[in-house]
């Protein structure tokens, strides 16, 4: 049965986060949207549900928070995370202190720590205010964020504006004197009646100590880096035992291939040097701007040269051919740009036909495309793997059809040679060709 369900308010995010607790030695699935009634749930030790909550109109991301809180409960999680990016990222109005209010009601709980700090990434709280590396979060850039522009760095201040509750801060003189000290001031921010502490740490220590201070929290708040001091507490309840391998995804005998829709800089220069040793194909959509003719002739090519190395199929293409074909196809009346859904849609074709031509190790770049990916594919769930790169894991499709690896890269990620190094680093029990 999972010890600890997670809610997390969008896809990366939650990927970043199980990646966190498997490192932490907690086997560890990731649910895509909330699951149905009577879905039955995969074994681990952690569940973690990805939602796209973050900036959805309030109401919206209540309802999809407490739903998944149902399905977490219900799978018999005891302790729940509710994570957000280490940004704080969110509106005025929410979604962290709405989303965060409405769990604690639905808990019967009284108050919460918020700690989104995630000192190895550069963000850190000191005196409740949040740091990108050495800059205000107000001064990092986020400040510009088209969504959700974060133009506070006093997070006491910002999440006091998003809930009726009172916020209150555990200091880092606090937290430099450990778990003791930290659980006993989260003690006496509860009985003053703070329904909040933004707790400091500057350190992953810090994190290790607050952690360890909320083992009896019914919930936690916070990025991922938090979450690496949860598994620990379950270890020392007697309720986990030690995995020794906690990212094993077992073994996956079939070919593999490489789909990348995404445009960012990061994903084309990954295409230049992955084209350098394995045979590639790109999308022509300004020739051909129809997704059953693309789908078909990426794989009439993939069934004559699927074999021994993975293939590479791209649409990913330079601002100025993204502009050209964007201008051709306008959008539709919804708004929406018509290319970019011209083209998750051919991807996700292409995806689904690679599947029947016995592909069984799959890399997707970007992270539109990849929701489109596994949506066609029919995927609910993934067990989460060794790490590729830093937040991008090897991870496994749990449910009805054919075994299958994935690797769902959002478009900035990974090192310049993520395409060759994934298939290096596929996990135990290599996947035979
Ligand atoms: P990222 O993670 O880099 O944001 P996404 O997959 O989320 O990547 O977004 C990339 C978008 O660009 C997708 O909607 C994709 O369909 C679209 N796209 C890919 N190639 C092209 C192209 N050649 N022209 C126009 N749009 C494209």
């Amino acid at each position: 049965m999972p010890l600890l369900g997670c809610i997390a308010d969008d896809f990366t995010g939650a990927t970043d986060l199980a990646a966190m607790l498997v490192e932490n030695g907690m086997r560890t699935v990731q649910l895509i949207g909330v699951p149905e009634a009577g879905q039955p749930l995969p074994e681990a030790d952690a569940l973690v549900i990805a939602l796209k909550s973050r900036t959805a109109p309030v109401a919206e991301a209540v309802a999809a928070s407490r739903a998944a809180l149902v399905a977490l409960r219900a799978a018999g999680c005891g302790q729940i995370f509710f994570k957000y990016c280490s940004t704080f990222d969110s509106t005025e109005r929410g979604n962290i202190g709405p989303v965060a209010d409405a769990l604690l009601a639905d808990l019967g709980a009284g108050f919460a720590l918020a700690c989104p700090a995630f000192p190895a990434n550069g963000r850190s709280v000191y005196q409740g205010h949040l740091f990108v590396g050495s800059r205000l979060l107000n001064e990092s850039g986020m400040e510009n964020h088209p969504l959700t522009p974060m133009r506070d760095a006093d997070l006491v201040r910002v999440l006091a504006r998003q809930t009726s509750g009172e916020v209150g801060l555990v200091p880092y003189a606090v937290v430099e004197r450990g778990a003791a000290a930290i659980r006993a001031a989260m003690a006496a921010q509860a009985s003053e009646g703070k329904r909040y502490a933004i707790v400091d740490a500057v350190d992953e220590r810090h994190l290790r100590a607050i952690g360890a201070a909320a083992a009896d929290h019914k919930l936690i708040t916070g990025g991922s880096g938090i979450a690496m001091g949860l598994p620990a507490n379950f270890r020392s309840q007697g309720r986990l035992p030690e995995r020794t391998d906690p990212a094993a995804l077992g073994d996956v005998p079939g070919l593999a291939a490489i789909l990348a829709g995404s445009c960012s800089q990061a994903t084309l220069g990954q295409i230049a040097r992955a084209r350098e040793t394995l045979p590639s194909f790109a999308l022509d959509p300004l020739a051909t701007p129809d997704a059953a003719s693309l789908a078909g002739a990426a794989l009439a090519w993939a069934r004559d040269h699927l074999g021994a190395r993975p293939v590479l199929i791209t649409a990913s293409a330079p601002p100025e051919r993204v502009a050209a074909l964007q201008a051709r196809l306008g959008r539709d009346p919804m708004g929406r740009d018509q290319a970019g859904a011209l083209i998750e849609t051919a991807l996700a074709e292409i995806a689904a036909g690679l599947r029947d031509l016995g592909v069984r190790r799959l890399v997707v770049a970007g992270g539109e495309t990849s929701g489109a990916v596994v949506s066609r594919l029919g995927v609910r769930a993934l067990r989460i793997g060794a790490p590729i790169d830093p937040g991008v894991p090897w991870t496994r499709a749990e449910g009805d059809g054919p075994d299958l690896l994935l690797a769902l890269k959002s478009g900035n990620f990974g090192a310049p040679d993520f395409f060759t190094k994934a298939f290096a680093v596929v996990p135990e029990g290599k996947a035979s060709v």
